[in-house]
C-alpha cells in the first residue's frame, strides 16, 4: 500500500517545520497555514483517523495538541484557539493519517483565512517553528 503523506514526513522523506516530537506523536505546521501557526498533531503510527485510534494513542496527540494551543496563546499572541480533527471525506478529510489542527486565532488581520489570503508571504515558518517549539518545552 503506498504511504500517506504524514506517513512519509513522519519517517522524514519529506521535510517539515517540525514543533515537537516524542516517540507516538509528531507535531509541524500545516503547510497551508490557515492562520500564523496552524499546527498538526499526527500520531506517528498509521490509523485513518480519530475514530480508529486507540484511546491511549489519542490522547497522547490530545495532550500535545493542548500544549500547542496554550503556546499560541501564551508566545504567539493568539486570543483563541480552535482544535479539530476531521473524520472522513465526508467530513472534510483529505489526509487519511490521524492529525488533529491547532489553529490560532487572532484579532484582526490573522484571524482568518479570507484575511490570510495575499498575505502568505509574510509568514516566515522556520521563525514560527521556532517560536513554538522553545515554548514547547
Ligand atoms: P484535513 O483536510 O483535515 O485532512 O487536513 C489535512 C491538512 O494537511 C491540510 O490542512 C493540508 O494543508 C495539510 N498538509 C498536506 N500536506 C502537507 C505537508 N506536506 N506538510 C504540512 N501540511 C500538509
Amino acid at each position: 500500500m503506498e504511504k500517506d503523506i504524514f506517513c512519509r514526513i513522519i519517517d522524514g522523506e519529506i521535510p517539515c517545520h517540525k514543533l515537537y516530537e516524542d516517540d507516538d506523536v509528531l507535531a509541524f505546521l500545516d503547510i497551508s497555514q490557515v492562520t500564523k501557526g496552524h499546527a498538526l498533531v499526527v500520531s506517528k503510527k498509521h490509523y485513518d483517523n480519530f475514530l480508529s485510534i486507540p484511546q491511549e494513542e489519542m490522547h497522547k496527540v490530545m495532550d500535545v495538541a493542548q500544549k500547542i494551543g496554550q503556546v499560541d496563546i501564551k508566545f504567539l499572541g493568539a486570543r483563541g484557539v480552535n482544535i479539530l480533527t476531521n473524520c472522513y471525506e465526508a467530513a472534510g478529510q483529505t489526509v487519511m493519517h490521524f492529525h488533529v489542527h491547532v489553529i490560532p486565532r487572532y484579532e484582526g488581520k490573522e484571524g482568518f483565512i479570507l484575511e490570510m489570503k495575499g498575505n502568505e508571504e509574510k509568514l516566515n515558518l522556520p521563525a514560527i517553528a521556532e517560536k513554538v517549539k522553545i515554548n514547547l518545552k
